[in-house]
């Protein structure tokens, strides 16, 4: 999504922005731990502008699904994603006196915003939410995704999910937890 700075008006402006599915995952498509998008998002924008600093603020739920990374059944996560970011425009990062690529991703002081918020580069008077979107949902991803907190897993010698059934194999690194049950199964 691409908004003219000039659409901006002193009451500010509200967007909302629906991402397709196939949209959604090709924005994870770059994260490791395997999770994919299981609809489209929502995505409410709100744009406040003072000159031409542009303060975007944003709220999403991505409704996710991956695989358990210890024993592979589905599981599923929707993530909120929410983001607050200061739009500067380049030349005024260059004005500031330093190299415009290098500081993209660094605050510089003088942001109107929450003291705390991130700060972009736009060009021109154009700014595409696009990227910024992205990152922010690889930020927003819970990591591996897991089953259940004290998922077992699946058993390296016979693949059996333990978390449904002990096999009884020889693991070779025993896990405490079952340490006692071996020993009576042995009796
Ligand atoms: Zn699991
Ligand atoms: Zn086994």
């Amino acid at each position: 999504m691409r908004v003219n700075i000039d659409e901006i008006k002193e009451a500010g402006l509200d967007r909302h922005w629906d991402v397709a599915r196939e949209v959604l995952d090709s924005m994870l498509q770059g994260d490791r731990s395997g999770w994919r998008a299981r609809g489209p998002a929502h995505v409410d924008l709100r744009f406040d502008k003072v000159d031409r600093r542009v303060l975007v603020k944003g709220s999403a739920r991505a409704e996710l699904s991956a695989e358990c990374s210890r024993c592979l059944v589905p599981v599923e996560s929707d993530v909120p994603v929410e983001f607050t970011l200061t739009m500067v425009p380049a030349d005024e990062y260059q004005d500031e006196g330093g190299e415009a690529e290098d500081k993209s991703h660094h605050p510089v002081g003088g942001s109107f915003g929450p003291e705390d918020a991130e700060e972009d580069v736009y060009t021109g008077k154009v700014i595409d939410l696009d990227p910024v979107l992205r990152e922010q949902v690889l930020l927003a991803l819970p990591g591996y995704p897991v089953c259940q907190e004290g998922c077992r897993g699946l058993c390296s010698v016979c693949g059996a999910n333990l978390n449904e059934r002990e096999c009884g194999c020889d693991r070779k690194v025993p896990d405490p937890r079952w340490a006692g049950l071996a020993k009576v199964k042995l009796q």
